[in-house]
C-alpha cells in the first residue's frame, strides 16, 4: 500500500451487473426463508449500507416488509485489516424480542465482528438470527463463523467499493475492486 491513503491501483473484481444479479438471487433465498415473518433487518455500519439498500428493494419486490435498524462495531487497533477484539459502538433501538433478525454486513473476514454481533442480538431475545454478507474470505477466519447467505467467496485480498472503504474513501463505487500494491 502507498502511505498517502491512496490505493496504488484498482483492479475490478465484481462488476455492478454481477453484484446486482447476485443480490437478487440472495433476496430470493432470503424471502423464501423469511416471507410472512416478523423481520428486523439489522445492518452493520458503515460498510453494509449499499448492500442493505439494494437488498431491501429486492426483498420489497418479493413481499418482505421488515423494520430496519443499525449497529456499528469496530476493532481495537487500526490498519487496513480488522484486528483484535471488537466492541459495539452503536446499538439497535428496536425491541428484538420474538423477531426474526437478518444481520447484514459487507464482508466477513476474521469472523469476529459478526460472531460478536450475532451473540449480542441473540441475547436481546430474537427468535432467530440469520446473517447475509456480500463477500466471504473463508481463508482469513480466526473464530468459527459461517454466514447463512454469501454473495461471493473471495481469496485473501483487500477489496473496496460497494460500501467498503480504503481510508474512508471509495465506499460509493457501484462495483468491487481489489487494491493492488506495487512491487
Ligand atoms: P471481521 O470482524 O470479520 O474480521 O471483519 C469484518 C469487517 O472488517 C468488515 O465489516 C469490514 O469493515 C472490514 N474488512 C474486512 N476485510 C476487508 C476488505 O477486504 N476491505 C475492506 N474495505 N474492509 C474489510
Amino acid at each position: 500500500m502507498s502511505t498517502d491513503s491512496q490505493p496504488d491501483k484498482l483492479e475490478p473484481l465484481f462488476t455492478e451487473p454481477e453484484i446486482q444479479r447476485r443480490v437478487s438471487e440472495l433476496a430470493q433465498e432470503i424471502a423464501g426463508d423469511l416471507h410472512g415473518r416478523d423481520v428486523c433487518v439489522v445492518a452493520v455500519l458503515k460498510g453494509a449500507f449499499m448492500l442493505l439498500a439494494d437488498l431491501l428493494r429486492r426483498l420489497h419486490d418479493l413481499g418482505v416488509e421488515p423494520v430496519v435498524d443499525f449497529v456499528k462495531a469496530g476493532s481495537y487497533g487500526s490498519g487496513d485489516r480488522s484486528s483484535g477484539a471488537v466492541k459495539i459502538t452503536l446499538d439497535v433501538s428496536t425491541d428484538l424480542v420474538g423477531k426474526d433478525v437478518l444481520l447484514v454486513d459487507d464482508i466477513v473476514d476474521s469472523g469476529r465482528t459478526l460472531s460478536l454481533l450475532k451473540a449480542h442480538l441473540q441475547a436481546k431475545g430474537a427468535a432467530s438470527i440469520r446473517t447475509v454478507v456480500l463477500l466471504d474470505k473463508p481463508s482469513r477466519r480466526e473464530v468459527e463463523f459461517k454466514p447463512d447467505y454469501v454473495g461471493f467467496e473471495i481469496p485473501d485480498r483487500f477489496v473496496i467499493g460497494y460500501g467498503m472503504d480504503y481510508a474512508e474513501k471509495y465506499r460509493q463505487l457501484p462495483y468491487i475492486a481489489v487494491v493492488k500494491t506495487r512491487g
